[in-house]
């Protein structure tokens, strides 16, 4: 049992290891194809290979691909976590996650993973031996209830925050991404007073939507329509621009927060 009721499927693709978009890193891997996490907001929903509410992708003999990809690069600190969730449910069975970090912990590579499950502790052992990683979670809302109504599948909030806790007192870097940042919902001061003892750094980032016919649109919208209906009119302002007034004015808020209190803020808008 994975833990979960979602079909796993083998499947064979050209590169584990992707280039990454994220400033700090080359490359990414995703240990998975598709997410069982399924948070409503997702990006990923968009793209037409991941409709992952009935199945995940992994790589067929993903150790044998890397090992043929990596032959020509250097060690370096590769990115995890970009597109799926590593820690997803179906990991407890099929430990692809935890073969890909220990072929890498092998050749020197470090990483940087991001999750929202608690099942990240049981590798420690590996982060530990893999100088240089960082361990981050992810969390958008304060209050359970509401965060069912948009990442249902996703484990409770506390669990992910206890898993930071011991991520940190195992000595390894730690970092929490605030995302994303639902308007007049995250209380995104109190989640960081929350989560500020055990990450070294939080990173901020906006609602962030494309195209009103996109799924994770229509997936928000459809939310707000049933729970928050004075909503809707608002978000379609707020969450198709970066340089709406409402995160201009956050992004002093939070500043002036940082200033005050000295955290380590990373705001992405
Ligand atoms: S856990 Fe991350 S990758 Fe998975 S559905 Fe949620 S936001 Fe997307």
């Amino acid at each position: 049992m994975n833990g979960s009721t979602i079909k796993v499927r083998e499947c064979s693709r050209q590169q584990v290891i992707q280039p990454c978009s994220l400033e700090l890193f080359n490359y990414q891997i995703d240990p998975y194809i598709g997410c069982e996490h399924h948070c409503h907001y997702c990006y990923t929903l968009n793209q037409a290979d991941t409709d992952s509410t009935g199945e995940i992708f992994i790589h067929k003999d993903i150790i044998v691909q890397l090992n043929d990809e990596i032959s020509t690069l250097e060690p370096q600190t590769i990115y995890m976590g970009m597109n799926t969730d590593p820690y997803q449910p179906c990991e407890k069975e099929y430990q692809q996650t935890r073969k890909v970090l220990e072929f890498l912990a092998q050749r020197g590579f470090s990483v940087c993973v991001l999750t929202k499950s608690e099942l990240i502790v049981r590798d420690i052992d590996l982060f530990a031996r893999m100088k240089g990683s960082s361990v981050g979670i992810s969390i958008a809302f304060q209050d359970e209830q509401v965060r069912r109504l948009f990442e249902a599948k996703a484990p409770p909030n506390e669990k992910r925050i206890e898993a930071l806790k011991m991520v940190r007192q195992a000595g390894i870097e730690t970092y929490m991404l605030i995302c994303p940042v639902m308007p007049f919902i995250t209380d995104v001061e109190s989640l960081i007073e929350k989560v500020a003892p055990y990450a070294d750094t939080i990173w901020i980032y906006p609602l962030s939507m494309e195209k009103e016919k996109d799924r994770n649109w229509q997936n928000v919208k459809g939310i707000l329509d049933r729970h928050f209906p004075d909503m809707t009119d608002r978000y379609r302002q707020i969450a198709f621009s970066t340089s709406h007034p409402y995160w201009t004015k956050l992004r002093r808020e939070l500043d002036k927060l940082q200033q005050e209190k000295g955290f380590n803020l990373k705001i992405e808008f």
